[in-house]
Protein backbone atom coordinates (compact mmCIF):
# COMPACT_ATOMS: atom_id res chain seq x y z
CA UNK A 1 0.00 0.00 0.00
CA UNK A 2 1.79 3.14 -1.45
CA UNK A 3 1.00 6.50 0.32
CA UNK A 4 2.08 10.14 -1.05
CA UNK A 5 4.38 11.58 1.94
CA UNK A 6 4.76 15.41 1.40
CA UNK A 7 7.42 15.06 3.67
CA UNK A 8 9.35 13.32 0.84
CA UNK A 9 7.51 14.60 -2.03
CA UNK A 10 7.28 11.01 -2.86
CA UNK A 11 4.72 7.70 -2.93
CA UNK A 12 5.50 5.47 0.08
CA UNK A 13 5.21 2.10 0.88
CA UNK A 14 2.63 2.16 3.95
CA UNK A 15 4.93 0.58 7.48
CA UNK A 16 3.15 1.29 9.94
CA UNK A 17 4.93 1.91 13.59
CA UNK A 18 2.89 -0.89 15.22
CA UNK A 19 1.67 -4.27 12.97
CA UNK A 20 -1.73 -3.95 12.63
CA UNK A 21 -2.81 -1.07 13.68
CA UNK A 22 -2.43 2.69 12.24
CA UNK A 23 -2.42 6.09 14.38
CA UNK A 24 -4.08 9.01 12.43
CA UNK A 25 -4.52 12.51 13.48
CA UNK A 26 -6.35 14.93 11.45
CA UNK A 27 -6.52 18.79 12.09
CA UNK A 28 -10.58 19.38 12.06
CA UNK A 29 -11.99 22.59 11.52
CA UNK A 30 -12.22 26.05 14.15
CA UNK A 31 -16.33 26.25 15.19
CA UNK A 32 -17.55 29.33 14.78
CA UNK A 33 -20.08 28.85 12.10
CA UNK A 34 -21.40 25.88 9.91
CA UNK A 35 -18.61 23.68 8.27
CA UNK A 36 -18.32 24.92 4.10
CA UNK A 37 -17.64 22.32 1.48
CA UNK A 38 -14.07 22.58 1.65
CA UNK A 39 -13.92 21.54 5.33
CA UNK A 40 -15.62 18.30 3.63
CA UNK A 41 -13.03 17.85 1.77
CA UNK A 42 -10.55 16.33 4.08
CA UNK A 43 -13.49 14.90 6.26
CA UNK A 44 -14.87 12.69 3.77
CA UNK A 45 -11.37 12.16 1.93
CA UNK A 46 -9.81 11.07 5.77
CA UNK A 47 -12.47 9.27 6.39
CA UNK A 48 -12.56 7.05 3.12
CA UNK A 49 -8.45 6.47 3.65
CA UNK A 50 -9.72 5.21 7.44
CA UNK A 51 -12.18 3.03 6.01
CA UNK A 52 -9.86 1.27 3.48
CA UNK A 53 -7.19 0.92 6.09
CA UNK A 54 -10.31 -1.07 8.66
CA UNK A 55 -10.92 -2.72 5.41
CA UNK A 56 -7.31 -3.93 5.07
CA UNK A 57 -8.06 -5.47 8.66
CA UNK A 58 -5.85 -2.57 10.20
CA UNK A 59 -7.08 -1.23 13.50
CA UNK A 60 -7.49 2.69 13.40
CA UNK A 61 -7.21 4.72 16.10
CA UNK A 62 -8.79 8.03 14.34
CA UNK A 63 -8.24 11.37 16.24
CA UNK A 64 -9.44 14.42 14.75
CA UNK A 65 -9.81 18.13 17.09
CA UNK A 66 -12.19 20.82 16.74
CA UNK A 67 -10.10 23.89 17.86
CA UNK A 68 -13.00 25.59 20.19
CA UNK A 69 -10.74 28.57 20.91
CA UNK A 70 -10.12 30.69 18.78
CA UNK A 71 -10.13 34.84 17.76
CA UNK A 72 -12.94 34.38 14.86
CA UNK A 73 -14.75 32.43 17.52
CA UNK A 74 -14.22 35.46 20.01
CA UNK A 75 -15.48 37.83 17.47
CA UNK A 76 -18.31 35.88 16.56
CA UNK A 77 -19.62 35.64 20.77
CA UNK A 78 -18.85 39.74 21.25
CA UNK A 79 -21.34 40.11 17.63
CA UNK A 80 -23.67 37.85 19.18
CA UNK A 81 -23.77 38.70 22.84
CA UNK A 82 -22.99 35.33 23.91
CA UNK A 83 -20.03 33.49 25.56
CA UNK A 84 -17.74 31.85 22.92
CA UNK A 85 -17.86 29.03 24.82
CA UNK A 86 -21.73 28.64 23.45
CA UNK A 87 -20.50 29.59 19.88
CA UNK A 88 -18.29 26.59 19.89
CA UNK A 89 -20.88 24.13 21.05
CA UNK A 90 -23.65 25.21 18.97
CA UNK A 91 -21.38 24.85 15.79
CA UNK A 92 -19.69 21.52 16.89
CA UNK A 93 -23.43 20.08 17.05
CA UNK A 94 -24.06 21.21 13.99
CA UNK A 95 -20.75 19.95 12.53
CA UNK A 96 -21.59 16.62 13.97
CA UNK A 97 -24.66 16.78 12.31
CA UNK A 98 -23.34 17.52 8.52
CA UNK A 99 -20.93 15.00 9.50
CA UNK A 100 -23.37 11.93 10.17
CA UNK A 101 -25.16 13.31 7.17
CA UNK A 102 -21.54 12.74 4.82
CA UNK A 103 -21.56 9.43 6.68
CA UNK A 104 -18.28 10.13 8.40
CA UNK A 105 -17.74 7.94 11.06
CA UNK A 106 -17.39 9.14 14.17
CA UNK A 107 -13.13 9.40 15.10
CA UNK A 108 -12.13 7.56 17.86
CA UNK A 109 -11.77 10.72 20.37
CA UNK A 110 -12.76 14.42 18.97
CA UNK A 111 -11.00 16.23 21.60
CA UNK A 112 -11.96 20.11 22.22
CA UNK A 113 -8.75 22.39 22.92
CA UNK A 114 -10.01 24.00 25.83
CA UNK A 115 -10.50 20.54 27.64
CA UNK A 116 -6.49 20.04 26.56
CA UNK A 117 -4.80 23.44 28.01
CA UNK A 118 -3.31 21.63 30.62
CA UNK A 119 -1.28 19.62 29.03
CA UNK A 120 -0.48 22.36 26.66
CA UNK A 121 1.39 24.40 29.61
CA UNK A 122 3.05 21.14 30.31
CA UNK A 123 4.36 20.53 26.69
CA UNK A 124 5.23 24.45 26.90
CA UNK A 125 6.94 24.19 30.04
CA UNK A 126 9.16 21.26 28.49
CA UNK A 127 9.38 23.18 25.46
CA UNK A 128 11.19 26.34 27.73
CA UNK A 129 13.11 24.03 29.99
CA UNK A 130 14.47 22.65 27.13
CA UNK A 131 15.73 25.94 25.48
CA UNK A 132 13.31 25.85 22.50
CA UNK A 133 10.86 28.55 23.43
CA UNK A 134 11.20 31.53 26.07
CA UNK A 135 8.63 34.05 27.26
CA UNK A 136 8.66 37.88 27.12
CA UNK A 137 6.08 39.69 29.08
CA UNK A 138 3.62 37.09 29.64
CA UNK A 139 3.53 35.86 26.18
CA UNK A 140 5.26 32.37 24.91
CA UNK A 141 7.55 32.03 21.66
CA UNK A 142 8.52 28.92 20.19
CA UNK A 143 12.69 29.86 19.04
CA UNK A 144 12.28 28.77 15.41
CA UNK A 145 15.69 28.60 14.55
CA UNK A 146 16.94 26.36 17.76
CA UNK A 147 14.87 23.17 15.94
CA UNK A 148 17.40 22.24 12.81
CA UNK A 149 14.96 20.75 10.78
CA UNK A 150 12.79 23.83 10.52
CA UNK A 151 11.29 23.67 7.26
CA UNK A 152 11.67 20.16 6.29
CA UNK A 153 7.80 19.29 5.63
CA UNK A 154 7.11 22.76 3.48
CA UNK A 155 10.69 22.19 1.82
CA UNK A 156 11.05 26.05 3.00
CA UNK A 157 14.47 27.73 4.02
CA UNK A 158 14.95 29.63 6.95
CA UNK A 159 16.65 32.34 5.30
CA UNK A 160 14.25 33.00 2.32
CA UNK A 161 11.39 32.57 5.36
CA UNK A 162 13.55 35.03 7.16
CA UNK A 163 13.61 37.69 4.38
CA UNK A 164 9.94 37.19 4.08
CA UNK A 165 9.29 37.48 7.96
CA UNK A 166 10.38 40.97 8.39
CA UNK A 167 7.95 42.18 6.49
CA UNK A 168 5.32 40.14 8.40
CA UNK A 169 6.45 41.53 11.82
CA UNK A 170 3.38 43.14 13.31
CA UNK A 171 2.96 45.73 15.53
CA UNK A 172 3.70 44.17 19.88
CA UNK A 173 5.29 41.12 18.19
CA UNK A 174 8.70 43.37 17.95
CA UNK A 175 9.46 42.22 21.15
CA UNK A 176 10.55 38.83 19.61
CA UNK A 177 14.09 37.51 19.63
CA UNK A 178 13.67 36.80 15.67
CA UNK A 179 10.98 37.25 13.26
CA UNK A 180 10.34 33.38 12.44
CA UNK A 181 9.21 32.53 16.12
CA UNK A 182 5.85 32.22 16.79
CA UNK A 183 3.59 32.01 19.42
CA UNK A 184 2.97 28.72 22.08
CA UNK A 185 1.38 30.96 24.77
CA UNK A 186 -0.20 34.89 24.49
CA UNK A 187 -1.97 36.60 27.24
CA UNK A 188 -5.46 37.52 27.11
CA UNK A 189 -6.98 40.68 26.24
CA UNK A 190 -10.46 42.17 27.94
CA UNK A 191 -13.37 39.51 27.92
CA UNK A 192 -11.13 37.44 26.51
CA UNK A 193 -12.04 33.53 27.43
CA UNK A 194 -8.37 32.65 29.60
CA UNK A 195 -6.50 29.54 31.88
CA UNK A 196 -4.09 30.34 33.97
CA UNK A 197 -0.23 29.22 33.49
CA UNK A 198 3.08 30.09 34.72
CA UNK A 199 3.57 32.88 32.03
CA UNK A 200 0.02 34.61 32.22
CA UNK A 201 -3.57 34.58 32.51
CA UNK A 202 -4.16 33.53 28.65
CA UNK A 203 -4.77 30.96 25.80
CA UNK A 204 -2.63 28.78 24.25
CA UNK A 205 -1.79 29.46 20.33
CA UNK A 206 -3.59 27.06 17.85
CA UNK A 207 0.00 25.09 16.71
CA UNK A 208 0.79 23.45 20.46
CA UNK A 209 -3.14 22.19 20.76
CA UNK A 210 -2.63 20.10 17.64
CA UNK A 211 1.02 18.81 19.17
CA UNK A 212 -0.45 18.13 22.56
CA UNK A 213 -3.28 16.31 21.27
CA UNK A 214 -2.00 14.10 19.12
CA UNK A 215 0.73 12.99 21.83
CA UNK A 216 -2.06 12.56 24.75
CA UNK A 217 -4.47 10.35 22.82
CA UNK A 218 -1.95 8.75 19.88
CA UNK A 219 1.21 8.85 21.72
CA UNK A 220 4.85 10.84 20.98
CA UNK A 221 4.85 9.09 17.64
CA UNK A 222 1.81 8.29 15.41
CA UNK A 223 1.85 7.04 11.75
CA UNK A 224 -0.82 9.39 9.52
CA UNK A 225 -0.76 13.24 10.34
CA UNK A 226 -3.50 15.26 7.30
CA UNK A 227 -5.14 18.02 6.91
CA UNK A 228 -5.65 20.05 3.93
CA UNK A 229 -2.58 21.73 1.88
CA UNK A 230 -2.96 25.46 3.15
CA UNK A 231 -1.83 23.45 6.91
CA UNK A 232 1.66 22.22 5.44
CA UNK A 233 2.72 25.85 6.21
CA UNK A 234 2.92 27.15 8.99
CA UNK A 235 0.56 25.14 11.13
CA UNK A 236 2.25 21.68 10.41
CA UNK A 237 5.31 22.55 10.11
CA UNK A 238 5.74 24.11 13.45
CA UNK A 239 3.67 21.37 14.76
CA UNK A 240 6.82 19.30 13.99
CA UNK A 241 8.78 21.70 15.41
CA UNK A 242 7.09 21.65 18.85
CA UNK A 243 6.67 17.86 18.70
CA UNK A 244 10.11 16.55 17.65
CA UNK A 245 12.02 19.63 20.01
CA UNK A 246 9.26 18.27 23.43
CA UNK A 247 9.69 14.63 22.24
CA UNK A 248 12.58 14.31 21.27
CA UNK A 249 11.48 12.00 18.06
CA UNK A 250 10.03 11.62 15.00
CA UNK A 251 6.48 12.89 15.18
CA UNK A 252 4.46 11.83 12.25
CA UNK A 253 5.77 8.93 9.43
CA UNK A 254 3.16 9.64 7.06
CA UNK A 255 2.26 13.59 6.49
CA UNK A 256 -0.82 13.61 3.80
CA UNK A 257 -2.55 16.39 2.76
CA UNK A 258 -5.94 17.00 -0.03
CA UNK A 259 -5.80 19.67 -2.45
CA UNK A 260 -8.36 22.82 -2.69
CA UNK A 261 -11.85 22.89 -3.38
CA UNK A 262 -12.63 25.16 -5.93
CA UNK A 263 -16.30 26.92 -6.81
CA UNK A 264 -16.70 27.40 -10.43
CA UNK A 265 -12.94 27.40 -11.17
CA UNK A 266 -12.02 30.11 -8.30
CA UNK A 267 -11.23 29.98 -5.02
CA UNK A 268 -14.59 30.00 -2.57
CA UNK A 269 -14.10 33.28 -0.91
CA UNK A 270 -17.46 34.95 0.74
CA UNK A 271 -16.59 38.67 -0.40
CA UNK A 272 -16.54 36.57 -3.91
CA UNK A 273 -20.14 35.28 -3.42
CA UNK A 274 -19.13 31.59 -3.77
CA UNK A 275 -19.05 30.40 -0.46
CA UNK A 276 -21.32 27.68 0.29
CA UNK A 277 -21.98 25.69 3.71
CA UNK A 278 -22.73 22.17 3.61
CA UNK A 279 -25.73 22.55 5.40
CA UNK A 280 -26.75 24.57 2.12
CA UNK A 281 -25.97 22.40 0.05
CA UNK A 282 -27.87 19.62 2.11
CA UNK A 283 -30.96 21.80 1.35
CA UNK A 284 -30.66 20.81 -2.69
CA UNK A 285 -28.63 17.64 -2.53
CA UNK A 286 -29.06 14.44 -0.56
CA UNK A 287 -25.38 14.91 0.71
CA UNK A 288 -24.25 11.10 -0.31
CA UNK A 289 -23.89 13.24 -3.43
CA UNK A 290 -21.56 15.40 -2.29
CA UNK A 291 -19.46 12.67 -0.77
CA UNK A 292 -19.91 11.00 -3.94
CA UNK A 293 -18.34 13.83 -5.76
CA UNK A 294 -15.32 14.69 -3.76
CA UNK A 295 -14.27 10.72 -3.99
CA UNK A 296 -14.96 11.18 -8.01
CA UNK A 297 -11.19 13.39 -8.24
CA UNK A 298 -7.91 12.07 -6.36
CA UNK A 299 -7.46 13.45 -3.02
CA UNK A 300 -4.04 15.58 -4.02
CA UNK A 301 -5.93 17.17 -6.72
CA UNK A 302 -7.61 20.34 -6.62
CA UNK A 303 -11.21 19.71 -7.32
CA UNK A 304 -13.78 22.42 -9.23
CA UNK A 305 -17.41 22.38 -7.39
CA UNK A 306 -20.38 23.13 -9.61
CA UNK A 307 -23.97 22.77 -9.87
CA UNK A 308 -23.73 20.97 -13.49
CA UNK A 309 -20.48 18.59 -11.89
CA UNK A 310 -23.03 17.91 -8.76
CA UNK A 311 -25.57 16.70 -10.93
CA UNK A 312 -23.10 14.53 -13.54
CA UNK A 313 -22.22 13.15 -9.64
CA UNK A 314 -25.81 12.71 -9.13
CA UNK A 315 -26.80 10.45 -12.19
CA UNK A 316 -23.59 8.41 -11.80
CA UNK A 317 -24.44 7.73 -7.73
CA UNK A 318 -28.30 7.07 -9.27
CA UNK A 319 -26.70 4.23 -11.27
CA UNK A 320 -25.13 2.16 -8.56
CA UNK A 321 -28.22 2.97 -6.39
CA UNK A 322 -30.59 0.89 -8.96
CA UNK A 323 -28.05 -1.62 -9.33
CA UNK A 324 -28.04 -2.40 -5.78
CA UNK A 325 -31.96 -2.07 -5.88
CA UNK A 326 -32.63 -4.32 -8.75
CA UNK A 327 -30.62 -6.79 -6.77
CA UNK A 328 -32.67 -6.64 -3.57
CA UNK A 329 -35.61 -6.66 -6.04
CA UNK A 330 -34.31 -9.69 -8.49
CA UNK A 331 -33.67 -12.00 -4.68
CA UNK A 332 -36.52 -10.99 -2.86
CA UNK A 333 -38.60 -12.91 -6.22
CA UNK A 334 -35.78 -15.27 -6.79
CA UNK A 335 -37.25 -18.64 -7.58
CA UNK A 336 -34.09 -21.07 -6.99
CA UNK A 337 -32.17 -20.60 -3.10
CA UNK A 338 -28.58 -22.08 -4.19
CA UNK A 339 -25.72 -20.84 -6.86
CA UNK A 340 -25.56 -22.99 -9.88
CA UNK A 341 -21.53 -24.31 -11.17
CA UNK A 342 -22.72 -21.54 -13.60
CA UNK A 343 -23.38 -18.66 -11.43
CA UNK A 344 -20.13 -19.66 -9.10
CA UNK A 345 -17.91 -19.26 -12.04
CA UNK A 346 -19.67 -16.04 -13.18
CA UNK A 347 -19.49 -14.91 -9.38
CA UNK A 348 -15.76 -16.01 -8.87
CA UNK A 349 -14.88 -13.71 -12.11
CA UNK A 350 -16.57 -10.45 -10.60
CA UNK A 351 -13.50 -10.31 -7.87
CA UNK A 352 -11.57 -8.78 -11.04
CA UNK A 353 -13.18 -5.47 -10.46
CA UNK A 354 -12.84 -6.23 -6.25
CA UNK A 355 -8.70 -6.23 -7.81
CA UNK A 356 -8.46 -3.51 -9.34
CA UNK A 357 -10.61 -1.36 -6.96
CA UNK A 358 -8.03 -2.46 -4.48
CA UNK A 359 -5.20 -2.03 -7.06
CA UNK A 360 -6.08 1.41 -7.06
CA UNK A 361 -6.67 2.35 -2.91
CA UNK A 362 -3.44 0.84 -2.73
CA UNK A 363 -1.93 3.24 -5.06
CA UNK A 364 -2.32 6.17 -3.03
CA UNK A 365 -5.76 5.84 -2.11
CA UNK A 366 -7.00 6.18 -6.10
CA UNK A 367 -10.73 6.53 -5.36
CA UNK A 368 -11.41 7.76 -8.81
CA UNK A 369 -9.99 4.84 -10.56
CA UNK A 370 -11.70 3.09 -7.72
CA UNK A 371 -15.00 4.39 -8.74
CA UNK A 372 -14.14 3.52 -12.36
CA UNK A 373 -13.87 -0.28 -10.69
CA UNK A 374 -17.39 0.26 -8.90
CA UNK A 375 -18.64 1.35 -11.96
CA UNK A 376 -17.33 -1.85 -14.01
CA UNK A 377 -18.72 -4.20 -11.30
CA UNK A 378 -22.09 -2.35 -11.43
CA UNK A 379 -22.16 -3.07 -15.11
CA UNK A 380 -21.27 -6.72 -14.81
CA UNK A 381 -24.34 -7.02 -12.40
CA UNK A 382 -26.45 -5.54 -15.07
CA UNK A 383 -25.34 -7.82 -17.77
CA UNK A 384 -25.94 -10.85 -15.31
CA UNK A 385 -28.13 -10.74 -12.93
CA UNK A 386 -31.71 -11.24 -14.24
CA UNK A 387 -34.76 -13.07 -13.16
CA UNK A 388 -33.63 -16.53 -13.62
CA UNK A 389 -30.78 -16.16 -11.06
CA UNK A 390 -30.65 -17.94 -7.96
CA UNK A 391 -30.89 -16.03 -4.63
CA UNK A 392 -27.53 -16.69 -3.61
CA UNK A 393 -26.52 -15.33 -6.83
CA UNK A 394 -27.79 -12.11 -6.33
CA UNK A 395 -27.19 -11.63 -2.96
CA UNK A 396 -23.56 -12.38 -3.24
CA UNK A 397 -23.50 -9.48 -6.18
CA UNK A 398 -25.35 -7.46 -4.03
CA UNK A 399 -22.44 -7.85 -0.75
CA UNK A 400 -19.51 -7.67 -3.44
CA UNK A 401 -21.03 -3.89 -3.97
CA UNK A 402 -21.35 -3.43 -0.88
CA UNK A 403 -17.94 -4.37 0.17
CA UNK A 404 -16.77 -1.76 -2.23
CA UNK A 405 -19.13 1.12 -1.63
CA UNK A 406 -18.71 1.20 1.82
CA UNK A 407 -14.95 1.44 1.73
CA UNK A 408 -15.99 4.80 -0.02
CA UNK A 409 -18.54 5.80 2.70
CA UNK A 410 -21.84 5.01 0.28
CA UNK A 411 -24.73 4.04 1.64
CA UNK A 412 -26.67 1.78 -0.95
CA UNK A 413 -29.58 0.71 0.94
CA UNK A 414 -29.88 2.92 3.69
CA UNK A 415 -33.12 4.56 2.50
CA UNK A 416 -34.87 1.57 2.06
CA UNK A 417 -34.14 -0.24 5.97
CA UNK A 418 -34.39 3.44 7.69
CA UNK A 419 -37.44 4.18 5.85
CA UNK A 420 -39.43 0.47 6.48
CA UNK A 421 -38.88 1.15 10.42
CA UNK A 422 -39.34 4.39 10.57
CA UNK A 423 -42.81 4.10 8.57
CA UNK A 424 -43.77 1.40 10.93
CA UNK A 425 -43.10 3.29 13.72
CA UNK A 426 -45.05 6.38 12.28
CA UNK A 427 -47.95 4.28 11.92
CA UNK A 428 -47.96 2.70 15.47
CA UNK A 429 -47.94 6.19 16.51
CA UNK A 430 -50.77 7.00 14.34
CA UNK A 431 -52.65 3.99 15.79
CA UNK A 432 -52.18 5.17 19.16
CA UNK A 433 -53.66 8.53 18.27
CA UNK A 434 -56.37 7.12 17.13
CA UNK A 435 -57.01 4.83 20.18
CA UNK A 436 -56.91 8.12 22.11
CA UNK A 437 -59.40 9.96 19.87
CA UNK A 438 -56.69 12.24 18.90
CA UNK A 439 -57.67 12.33 15.60
CA UNK A 440 -55.74 15.91 14.90
CA UNK A 441 -52.61 14.13 15.71
CA UNK A 442 -53.52 10.77 13.90
CA UNK A 443 -53.94 13.20 10.58
CA UNK A 444 -51.00 14.98 11.15
CA UNK A 445 -48.54 11.75 11.07
CA UNK A 446 -51.01 10.74 7.61
CA UNK A 447 -49.91 13.90 6.17
CA UNK A 448 -45.83 13.70 7.27
CA UNK A 449 -46.10 10.02 5.89
CA UNK A 450 -47.56 11.51 2.43
CA UNK A 451 -45.16 14.49 2.81
CA UNK A 452 -42.46 11.50 2.26
CA UNK A 453 -44.07 9.87 -0.33
CA UNK A 454 -45.92 7.45 1.72
CA UNK A 455 -49.44 6.62 1.23
CA UNK A 456 -51.51 4.58 3.74
CA UNK A 457 -54.60 2.82 3.54
CA UNK A 458 -56.81 1.66 5.76
CA UNK A 459 -58.34 -2.24 5.22
CA UNK A 460 -60.04 -4.36 7.55
CA UNK A 461 -56.62 -5.93 7.79
CA UNK A 462 -55.36 -3.19 9.29
CA UNK A 463 -52.98 -0.34 8.04
CA UNK A 464 -51.61 -1.01 4.70
CA UNK A 465 -48.83 1.35 3.44
CA UNK A 466 -47.41 2.23 -0.25
CA UNK A 467 -44.53 4.52 -1.89
CA UNK A 468 -46.35 7.24 -3.87
P1 LIG B 1 -10.13 25.45 9.17
O1 LIG B 1 -11.41 25.41 9.97
O2 LIG B 1 -9.99 26.65 8.31
O3 LIG B 1 -8.93 25.20 10.05
O4 LIG B 1 -10.20 24.23 8.16
C1 LIG B 1 -10.43 22.89 8.53
C2 LIG B 1 -9.91 21.96 7.45
O5 LIG B 1 -10.51 22.26 6.17
C3 LIG B 1 -8.41 22.08 7.21
O6 LIG B 1 -7.86 20.78 7.00
C4 LIG B 1 -8.31 22.91 5.95
O7 LIG B 1 -7.11 22.66 5.25
C5 LIG B 1 -9.50 22.41 5.18
N1 LIG B 1 -9.98 23.35 4.14
C6 LIG B 1 -10.38 24.64 4.32
N2 LIG B 1 -10.79 25.18 3.13
C7 LIG B 1 -10.66 24.20 2.19
C8 LIG B 1 -10.93 24.14 0.78
N3 LIG B 1 -11.43 25.17 0.09
N4 LIG B 1 -10.67 22.97 0.14
C9 LIG B 1 -10.19 21.90 0.81
N5 LIG B 1 -9.92 21.90 2.12
C10 LIG B 1 -10.15 23.04 2.83
ZN1 LIG C 1 -3.64 20.84 13.57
Amino acid sequence: MKIYNTMSKKKEEFVPLEEGKVKMYVCGPTVYNFIHIGNARPMIVFDTVRRYFEYKGYDVNFVSNFTDVDDKIIKKALEEGVSADEISRRYIAECRKDMDAMNIKPATKNPLATEEICGMVDMIQTLIDKGYAYEKNGTVYYRTRKFKDYGKLSHKNLDDLQSGGRTLLVTGEDEKEDPLDFVLWKPKKEGEPAWKSPWSEGRPGWHIECSEMSKKYLGEQIDIHAGGEDLIFPHHENEIAQSEAANGKEFARYWMHNGFLNIDNRKMSKSLGNFFTVREISEKYDLQILRFFMLSAHYRSPLNFSAELMEAAKSSLERILTAAENLKFLAGNAATGEMTDEERELYGKSQEYVDSFERAMDDDFNTADALAAVFDLVKYINTTADGTRSKEYLDSLHDRLYQLTDVLGIIIDRQEEILDDEIEEMIEKRQAARKERNFALADQIRDELLAKGIILEDTREGVKWKKA
